[in-house]
């Protein structure tokens, strides 16, 4: 093989497919979900967005819930007011990069940069510390690993895939009310084309939540509750 196809193929595998294998296969060092509690996380990916986050968080303030969302620190920076009012109501702001661009598509500096503006616009807009990072896609790179040191990197155990075709209210209700286990960190969208159907299905989530004893918290008042936190199974 010419030498540097073989090179190519190294970069790949060191920079890209190993760092998928430990962080997103096996979940070495990730948070998918807590343990030994009666609680229950709802994450909200790639907001904040003026359709749909404040219809989020009305439904959230009438139900007394908490949820984390993952924010895009270009919409933080385009949307302060929302941002701030995240964090008013009680609910947790983590960082899902600058501007939802593949993990994989980013030169070296160009990603650890974008986390760290994006970790600057929350700190300036909404006056907190992020603690969280969820990468975009859930993908991992050698890049944006080694920029998110000093935070703790979540995924999810329990998609809600509102994000595929064909999604309704009603599949993402009974798609999560099926799976659903104490503990369980579960991916959902305020900032998609489709967070409308999301948003409509919130209310019906809250109420299967307080019929099974679960309550809402925060990523990171779900690691503070949990005695120990499982980093290896989804
Ligand atoms: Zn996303």
């Amino acid at each position: 093989m010419m030498p540097v196809v073989v090179a190519l193929i190294l970069v790949f595998t060191v920079t890209m497919a190993i760092p998928m294998l430990l962080f997103y296969v096996l979940g070495i060092g990730v948070i998918k979900k807590g343990s030994g509690a009666s609680l229950v996380c709802l994450t909200f990916d790639d907001g904040p967005d003026p359709r749909f986050t404040p219809v989020f968080l009305d439904i959230l303030k009438a139900y007394g819930a908490k949820a984390t969302f993952f924010c895009l620190g270009e919409k933080v920076l385009r949307y302060p007011d929302l941002a701030r009012r995240i964090s008013e109501e009680g609910h947790e702001i983590g960082l899902h990069g600058f501007d939802h661009r593949h993990p994989w598509a980013d030169l070296p500096w160009r990603a650890a940069k974008a986390i760290g503006t994006s970790a600057s616009a929350i700190r300036d807009v909404v006056g907190q510390e992020p603690r969280l990072y969820r990468p975009p896609w859930g993908f991992w790179s050698l890049w944006n690993w080694l920029g998110t040191r000093g935070l703790r990197r979540v995924l999810w155990s329990l998609p809600g895939r509102d994000w595929v075709r064909n999604a309704t209210p009603q599949s993402i209700v009974e798609h999560i009310a099926k799976s659903l286990k104490p503990g369980d960190v579960i991916l959902l969208h305020d900032g998609g084309r489709y967070s409308g159907i999301t948003a409509e299905s919130l209310p019906k989530l809250l109420e299967i939540f307080k019929e099974r004893g679960l309550r809402t918290a925060t990523v990171s008042e779900m690691i503070g509750a949990s005695n120990r936190v499982s980093t290896s199974d989804a």
